[in-house]
């Protein structure tokens, strides 16, 4: 089984080695090492220069009144984490949009893809991302079916963490079980969101199985046929050549 984790953050930078050597243990050949703030965009910068990681770097809505230094976009393979997020801080909406825009603009200009975390802000995320056009991820979705029938529409990827195996994410499994065999992507979303059995634990890539196990028993299919699938949409959603 090869595993394709899309959304990894890596906390400090004398871990990375260790955390991506156990996921290659576990059959996880590839990582998106995702950034959103100055210090996340260093360590994924370091995962890809040093570690064999893909890379996604931006500015995330939680980054509205920090410093932005500039980025270097060698490399690169998508831009975010970037988005809305109303539930933690909703006093900053106007603000957050305003960010998500310009970083829209910036991957536009890139000609990259995007990853894309929305929580709470349905209507703001789809009315921008229809007066920008973008393509790429959204991350960790745990909206509802509809809003994910909205995405899809304009042509992007729906990635599940851990939290479509949590006990009370009903709603999260009744998407997971919607979203099309071509446009479904896992992500572990690490070191937060760990899957049962890991819950508790800080999570990494190598915990990736359990959520494709969970994944391919609610659609029907084998792990390793799900597995296969997610490698390949995940390979298209950041157009890098299928292998
Ligand atoms: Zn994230």
């Amino acid at each position: 089984m090869r595993l394709f984790d899309t959304h990894c953050h890596f906390e400090d930078l004398g871990t990375i080695g260790e955390i991506v050597s156990r996921a290659r243990e576990a059959g996880v050949e590839r990582i998106l090492a995702v950034g959103g703030s100055a210090n996340l965009n260093a360590t994924a910068l370091a995962a890809m220069r040093e570690h064999g990681c893909l890379a996604a770097l931006g500015y995330d809505r939680d980054q509205v009144d920090a410093e932005r230094p500039p980025i270097d976009v060698e490399g690169l393979s998508a831009w975010g984490e970037i988005g809305l997020d109303y539930h933690y801080s909703p006093e900053t909406r106007e603000r957050q949009c305003s960010l998500f825009s310009e970083e829209l603009e910036k991957a536009r200009k890139l000609d990259l893809p995007v990853v894309i975390h929305t929580r709470e802000a349905d209507d703001d995320t789809l009315s921008i991302l229809r007066s920008i056009p973008s393509r790429g991820i959204i991350h960790s979705y745990t909206g509802t079916p509809r809003f994910a029938r909205e995405l899809l529409d304009l042509g992007f990827y729906i990635s599940f963490s851990g939290i479509v195996t949590f006990r009370a994410a009903d709603n999260v499994r009744e998407s997971a079980a919607y979203v099309p065999l071509d446009r479904i992507l896992i992500e572990t979303d690490s070191p937060f969101l760990a899957p049962v059995p890991m819950r508790g634990r800080r999570n990494e890539p190598a915990f990736i199985r359990h959520t494709c196990s969970f994944l391919a028993e609610l659609r029907g299919i084998g792990a390793d046929a799900f597995a296969e699938l997610a490698f390949a949409n995940a390979e298209a959603a950041l157009g890098i050549a299928q292998s």
